[in-house]
């Protein structure tokens, strides 16, 4: 069940605050979801921020995406609900806004009712761990599809920002580390021509600030 939200306070969004917000996700288009990279709330799983005012704790990342492009005004005690499902995700197109009430029958719809991990039993993402180690391991987008859940619930598993208890002992290679020189070539080839950093990083499996850096030529400079 979701927690009601929590009053955002004028005096804590300042321009540092703001520059640091805004340095931890990256803009995509209208529709892809702009994953937060930044802290994960571990009870709530939603991209979390630190105020300037260490009493005031953190706020959640989607609701400062939503304060910021509406002219400042919080949305209390509405709650900032995602059309997406992608708790992460702070797009402002994927924002809307809906009561405590709404927001619960939203994830019951969902199949999430208490957490974005639920959605998969622990013998699943015991397979989804075996496969993410294996040497040929399929994409996370192949995951996803496979067993029917959203990529970020995928890498949320590969990081081991979820399901801890699985895959503590298991080794998942690092996203970008199965990039090679050809692919790299295809990346540029294909940014290029138009393609989003985001798809690119769905395509190739990496993040992507390795897709950016690539890009900007501060790694694989071939
Ligand atoms: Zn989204």
């Amino acid at each position: 069940m979701s927690l009601p939200a929590k009053p955002i306070h004028l005096e804590s969004i300042n321009e540092s605050f703001l520059a640091r917000f805004h340095s931890k996700y990256i803009k995509g288009t209208l529709t892809e979801c702009w994953e937060w990279f930044g802290t994960i709330n571990n009870v709530t799983n939603y991209g979390a921020i630190s105020t300037i005012i260490p009493s005031k704790g953190n706020y959640s990342a989607h609701r400062i995406m939503w304060f910021v492009t509406h002219n400042n005004v919080d949305p209390i005690p509405l709650q900032v609900l995602h059309t997406c499902d992608n708790r992460i995700c702070v797009n402002p197109n994927h924002l809307f806004l809906g009561t405590i009430q709404d927001n619960n029958a939203d994830k019951t719809t969902k199949g999430r009712a208490r957490n974005g991990s639920t959605i998969l039993t622990e013998q699943q993402v015991e397979e989804i761990l075996t496969e993410l180690a294996s040497e040929a391991a399929p994409t996370q987008q192949e995951l996803a599809n496979k067993y029917g859940v959203s990529r970020p619930t995928i890498s949320h598993i590969a990081e081991k920002t979820h399901w801890k208890h699985l895959s503590k002992d298991i080794k998942i290679p690092k996203w970008g580390v199965r990039l090679n020189e050809n692919m790299v070539i295809e990346i540029k080839a294909k940014f290029n021509n138009g393609e989003s950093v985001a798809n690119l990083a769905i395509e190739y499996n990496v993040d992507r600030h390795s897709i950016s850096n690539i890009i900007h030529g501060r790694t694989w400079k071939c």
